[in-house]
């Protein structure tokens, strides 16, 4: 599942083919996606121009000449490609936009998690899908005082913590894991015990690893984006994350994986406290 890392790339992917762009066609699949895409749409986005490209949490949000956003999710399993023209659209493509230009940009999600949707930009703080979502890990305000005043109090694990997008927005199983490597916490600890020095290490390594996994997708990016027009998806270099039953790259012991929370969770029991 695609987190902030993969949907930063996607964005950074889409930005030059959309940006100043003017919208003269669109397709719309035949099968919903996790929700409906506005019956409208055809009709709203039609002869409007593309702005640039921004992220917030797993989301991508293109503002659009009219003061409208066009927002997606990738969901699970969605992705976007870019043609240089009109393509002949797959099973799974549910969207696509096709520009003055003659490119297009294709929406295409074989598990139809994702999803896609129009509204003013007067709303988007207050849209159903944005209103909740918590802060930018990769801002300033995303800091350890943050990180201390939110889990005071509270019951939860600092890794379900991390999960919960209403507190960091953008933060799923995979960099939550790493994260929690990087910074030596056990995920079964008390996210309200984690103060001073300790709660200063796990927010440096939440944005260490954030940042080298959008420059990882960046270098995929340059690699990946000739050839079929894929964006989204590239190889990790995980240390923690699906690694159970081997060696801990730092101090050899086995790594461990059990259920948290519904999730998988892996760990050093050696290196993490
Ligand atoms: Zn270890």
């Amino acid at each position: 599942m695609p987190e902030l890392p993969e949907v930063e790339t996607v964005k950074r992917g889409i930005t030059p083919i959309t940006t100043g762009k003017k919208i003269t066609s669109i397709f719309v699949g035949k099968k919903d996606l996790r929700w409906p895409i506005p019956k409208s749409i055809k009709k709203d986005l039609r002869g409007l121009t593309c702005k640039e490209p921004k992220r917030r949490g797993k989301y991508i949000l293109i503002p659009l000449s009219n003061k409208q956003i066009l927002l997606s999710h990738l969901g699970m399993s969605g992705s976007f490609r870019i043609y240089s023209n009109r393509p002949k659209f797959q099973k799974h493509d549910h969207f696509a936009l096709g520009f003055e230009s003659d490119e297009w940009l294709v929406f295409g999600d074989p598990r139809r998690f994702g999803y896609i949707d129009v509204f003013s930009e007067e709303y988007v703080t207050s849209h159903r899908f944005l209103k909740n979502l918590g802060v930018e890990p990769l801002s300033n305000d995303f800091n350890s005082d943050y990180l201390m005043a939110r889990t005071a109090g509270k019951n939860c694990t600092i890794k379900s913590f991390l999960l919960d997008q209403t507190k960091i927005a953008g933060i799923g199983n995979i960099y939550a894991s790493e994260a929690l490597f990087d910074a030596k916490i056990s995920p079964k600890r008390q996210a309200k015990t984690i103060k001073g020095k300790r709660a200063k290490r796990l927010v440096t390594s939440i944005k260490t690893i954030l940042l080298q996994a959008i420059e990882a997708g960046g270098t995929s990016l340059r690699n990946h984006i000739q050839p079929r027009g894929e964006l989204g998806y590239f190889v990790q270099s995980l240390k923690i994350y699906g690694r159970s039953g081997n060696p801990c790259f730092n101090c050899g012991s086995v790594v461990k994986e059990f259920k948290q929370t519904g999730r998988t969770t892996f760990y050093c029991s050696l290196c993490q406290r």
